[in-house]
């Protein structure tokens, strides 16, 4: 019998993954290697050490940036790169209105406004014309995120940003190895920051990066994380070593994971209500998270309803962000129009954690057999939740 003819695992069947999705980050020789190298020359335990030098070279050479400095973490490289560009109290930041919420409240810590931009039905990141119409004397940078699959339409971005003089950082830590127009993402950025948090793609349980590809910045960001003698918030010798095998394995990886979500997404072409972001041809997206939107009256289940069956089946879906203006203060940001697919967005968006999508073929079909199945018992499941 196949797992669609069987009960969904939210009804009392088996679940399809009873062991629940696949761990993260991956048992890797070369990793251990990598440690056991540490610790026979005592690497480990040096403030400034081969690896974390290296590390730096090899980002601003896969990227192709100017300089590359590495810190505690993603969401402090944001800090360090909106502080570069000069952004302080009383300026404005542009940012989409569905977003990750510690960029919104960096801006705020910095005294500054975050500026909030409705999205793209087509894969949820910034819509570039209503990114113009927000534009005013007081902006001082634009803050374009990649997420869940989504990118940001950098080359036109960038072209506008120039035009205004207004400085880009590029966000991508969802994004890392993936390319636009042939060109990787995190070199569109006048900075761009990339995060090594425990999640993500290069994994090293913390840590980030910054990129600096406008040689006005080089210097000034450098300085920033300057403190003499000392940078404040490195990362370590330790965690630089994990990093220089996994960015070694990006680009195989990254294109093994388009694979996997261009399968799932025929797959799932027929699956009513669970619609996959677009992807434009001449991208390769690369993935932190797949985008989904989520339809309830097609579908038949509410969000929650669907999250809920999914998970039991042992598959790592999730609800995406919620919208940054929701449930705030009028005071706390500004927005030049209604938010109105960004509230659809908190409303409906799914999100699949990446892990699976290092998985085989047969692996992605009991995915898509589940997620089919939970939809042909979607009435009883309604009347059991
Ligand atoms: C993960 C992430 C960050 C930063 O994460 P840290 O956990 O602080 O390293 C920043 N932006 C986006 C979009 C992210 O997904």
């Amino acid at each position: 019998m196949s797992i669609r003819e069987q009960r969904p695992a939210i009804l009392g069947g088996t679940p399809t993954f009873p062991e629940g999705p696949p761990h993260w980050p991956l048992t890797d020789a070369e990793i251990q290697q990598a440690l056991e190298a540490s610790f026979q020359t005592g690497t480990w335990g040096v403030y400034c050490g081969p690896k974390h030098e290296e590390l730096e070279h090899l980002l601003q050479s896969h990227f192709h940036t100017q300089a590359a400095y590495t810190c505690a973490s993603g969401t402090l490289a944001v800090e360090v790169a909106l502080r570069t560009v000069g952004v302080t109290a009383g300026d404005e930041v542009i940012l989409a209105g569905y977003e990750y919420e510690p960029n919104f409240l960096t801006i705020h810590h910095l005294g500054a406004t975050p500026v909030l931009v409705d999205i793209q039905q087509e894969n949820a990141v910034l819509n570039i014309e209503k990114m113009v119409d927000s534009l005013s004397p007081r902006t001082k940078a634009i803050l374009a995120t990649h997420l869940h699959g989504g990118l940001v339409d950098m080359p036109k971005l960038k072209q506008i940003a120039t035009t205004h003089r207004i400085p880009l950082i590029e966000d991508f830590c969802q994004a890392v190895g993936g390319q636009i127009d042939g060109k990787p993402c995190g070199s569109f950025g006048d900075l761009s920051v990339l995060s090594f948090g425990g999640s993500k793609s290069l994994s090293a349980g913390r840590g980030g990066g910054i990129l600096v590809s406008n040689s006005e910045y080089v210097q000034r960001c450098k300085l920033i994380l300057n403190r003499g003698v000392q940078q404040w918030a490195c990362l370590s010798e330790l965690q630089a070593a994990v990093l220089i095998p996994q960015l070694q394995k990006l680009a195989q990886r990254t294109r093994t994971r388009w694979q996997a979500v261009q399968r799932l997404r025929d797959l799932l072409q027929n699956l009513l209500g669970l619609k996959m972001f677009e992807y434009r041809p001449h991208d390769l997206p690369a993935f932190y998270k797949v985008g989904f939107w989520f339809d309830e009256t097609q579908f038949g289940l509410t969000r929650s309803q669907f999250l809920k069956a999914a998970r039991a089946e042992g598959i790592a879906l999730s609800e995406g962000f919620r919208a940054l203006h929701i449930g705030r203060s009028p005071k706390r940001y500004r927005s030049q129009h209604p938010l109105t697919i960004v509230e659809k967005a908190s409303d409906s968006i799914v999100i699949l954690h990446h892990p699976i999508l290092l998985a085989d073929n047969p692996t992605l079909q009991k995915v898509a057999q589940a997620l089919e199945r939970i939809y042909d018992y979607r009435d009883e499941i309604q009347a059991t939740l």
